[in-house]
């Protein structure tokens, strides 16, 4: 197997890193991380990721931001808890991750073209608007910020049949009382 190495010189680090991170995903513990790997023989997707759930601790440590903010770990994990559950020094590791989401699309420095990421925002978009998700909308958005049309005409089969039996509609869906929802989420900005 081929080794890539990669050398990361001190002007890279911001040491205000690891306080952004810890105050975002409220585990103070992140300083107890051993480095015993247990967090990445637990997770299912490690094998795709560009950084270990270990990695990115020490990464996230060491105030490594701009490679912590651009890797796709974040965006592929599943949440499934199995390294919060497991760490010998109960970081919370998938709180870590959804922090660095966070970050990420604060600063808009997620990898761009993944889907991922992109589906996330335009989710987000969609239901802070309407209140309600709309599949079709989507999708639609989804495979054009990512400028995938081959994608999207792939997809299109599937689509055609959702809408034929009902399952997906070209009406964007709302909820009534837009202002209480308005209300809602201006509270929970204020409040985080
Ligand atoms: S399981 Fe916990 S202590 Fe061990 S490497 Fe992962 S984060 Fe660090
Ligand atoms: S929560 Fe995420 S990082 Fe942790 S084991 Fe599951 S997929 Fe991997």
């Amino acid at each position: 197997m081929e080794t890539q190495e990669k050398v990361y010189y001190e002007e890279e680090l911001n040491p205000e890193f690891l306080d952004t991170i810890k105050e975002l995903s409220h585990s103070n513990e992140i300083d107890r991380c051993i480095q015993c790997g247990t967090c990445s023989s637990s997770c299912p997707d490690a094998a795709y990721m560009d950084f270990t759930p270990r990695k990115i601790i020490a990464l996230t440590k060491g105030g490594f931001e701009e490679t912590v903010l651009k890797s796709f770990t974040p965006w592929l994990c599943a949440s499934c808890y199995n390294c919060q559950v497991r760490c010998p020094s109960q970081i919370k590791i998938t709180d870590v991750m959804y922090a660095i989401k966070r970050k990420a699309i604060q600063e808009n420095v997620y990898p761009s073209r993944f889907p991922i990421p992109v589906m996330y925002k335009e989710m987000h978009k969609i239901l802070t608007k309407n209140g309600r998700s709309s599949e079709l909308w989507l999708m639609l958005n989804l495979y054009l910020k990512t400028l995938n049309p081959i994608g999207l005409i792939k997809m299109a089969p599937l689509g055609l049949k959702l809408m034929k039996t009902g399952r997906m509609s070209l009406k964007k869906e709302s909820i009534k009382n837009k202002k209480q929802l308005k209300k809602l989420l201006k509270a929970v900005k204020e409040n985080t």
